[in-house]
């Protein structure tokens, strides 16, 4: 089966021109390969549960020359707009051939992140912990004062009546 270029009219086999374009006619199956080969395919790379994380591998993954593609889960982009903000989750694509890269990419950054978590300086930590003891001491005043209210109004009341 030969093919026009142009008008992409099909010839049996035999004929060597459009007869409307008078251009040479292709083999089908070569404009298919072009086709194929043209074409950008993407495949499915990870999910993240909200806009930043996605911006932070769009960012890293942007950084290396790779670019994303975003798609919002559900009703994800409705709420996007009304809220700003949406918890659905994200998918991110990328070209397929471009994946593996990408996977890499993410891996080492991940390997990255957790390198620094563990070696944090360790005077962070105890600022971090300070942060929780403040908040336990704190708690623990408010339920003072709130059982030293009530057992001081029932008083009042057994005086009164
Ligand atoms: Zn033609």
């Amino acid at each position: 089966m030969k093919i026009c270029p142009k008008c992409k009219s099909e010839y049996r086999k035999g004929f060597e021109y459009c007869s409307d374009c008078n251009l040479k006619l292709e083999d089908k199956k070569d404009i298919s390969v072009i086709k194929k080969s043209d074409k950008v395919e993407i495949e499915y790379l990870m999910s993240v549960s909200n806009e930043i994380e996605a911006k932070q591998i769009e960012d890293i993954l942007k950084y290396n020359g790779i670019n994303i593609l975003k798609k919002h889960r559900g009703a994800g982009e409705y709420l996007q707009l009304y809220l700003g903000m949406s918890n659905l989750g994200i998918d991110i694509y990328v070209s397929s051939d471009l994946k593996e890269v990408a996977e890499n990419i993410i891996i080492e950054n991940l390997n990255m992140q957790k390198y620094y978590e563990e070696n944090i300086d360790p005077k962070n930590k105890e600022d971090f912990n300070q942060v929780g003891d403040n908040y336990n001491r704190e708690r623990k005043i408010w339920i003072f004062l709130i059982v030293f209210s009530i057992l001081t109004i029932i008083g009042l009341l057994i005086y009164l009546l």
